[in-house]
């Protein structure tokens, strides 16, 4: 295992979930949105998540700026890496399957929106986000640089603290105490733990 070998197996990833993301989003292109808590906040906190999980270490991938930022490669980390991308990537395929056509990429709920509370939602309510996270960490672990490797922790996290206070409340909204209950049964991210 060498860095740019690293490199190019976080970019393989990110092609591969691309490629995963392409069936739902002609999907949810269909489905009408019946209510939408999209706005400039929401623009704001996408652009993060983008930033620090594809423009920064697409840019280190392409051009090895910053390298100043560059830190000794450790295979070990990087094998790690790997696995951690692929139950990201499976946490993803899992999702928009249980998800099916109420995913959106933003706050939004469809016509005939239903509550998922079974498959992986069963273990806890944001198992996409547990899947953005592990795919965070995986940058960390697989790009040897100070700055895009935490990059994804960051733009990802800045997203994730952003939203999901308001998605909660949205979901509360439109489910009321089924949602609530849900709630109770479950943790957001990390089964048990948060
Ligand atoms: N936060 C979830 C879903 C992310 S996609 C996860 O991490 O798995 C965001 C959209 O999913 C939101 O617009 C919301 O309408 C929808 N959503 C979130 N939780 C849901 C659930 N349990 N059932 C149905 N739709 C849900």
């Amino acid at each position: 295992m060498t860095a740019t070998l690293s490199k190019i197996i976080w970019l393989a990833f990110g092609a591969v979930w691309v490629v995963l993301r392409q069936a739902p989003g002609r999907r949810s292109r269909k489905t009408p949105v019946r209510y939408s808590a999209r706005g400039a906040r929401e623009l704001v906190l996408l652009g993060a998540s983008l930033t620090g999980l594809g423009i920064v270490p697409f840019v280190y991938f392409a051009t090895h700026f910053p390298r100043f930022a560059d830190y000794p490669f450790i295979p070990a980390l990087s094998y790690l890496g790997i696995a951690v991308d692929a139950a990201s990537l499976w946490l993803f395929y899992r999702t928009h399957r249980d998800l099916g056509h109420n995913w959106s990429v933003s706050l939004d709920l469809r016509e005939r929106h239903t509550l998922v509370t079974t498959g992986i939602y069963a273990l806890v309510r944001h198992p996409m986000y547990s899947g953005f996270w592990l795919m965070a960490l995986a940058q960390l672990l697989l790009l040897p640089n100070w700055i895009a490797g935490p990059a994804g922790l960051i733009g990802f996290g800045i997203l994730f603290f952003g939203r999901i206070g308001r998605e909660e409340e949205m979901m509360i909204t439109a489910f009321g105490d089924e949602y609530r209950s849900y709630m109770r049964r479950t943790s957001r991210v990390i089964p048990k733990i948060y």
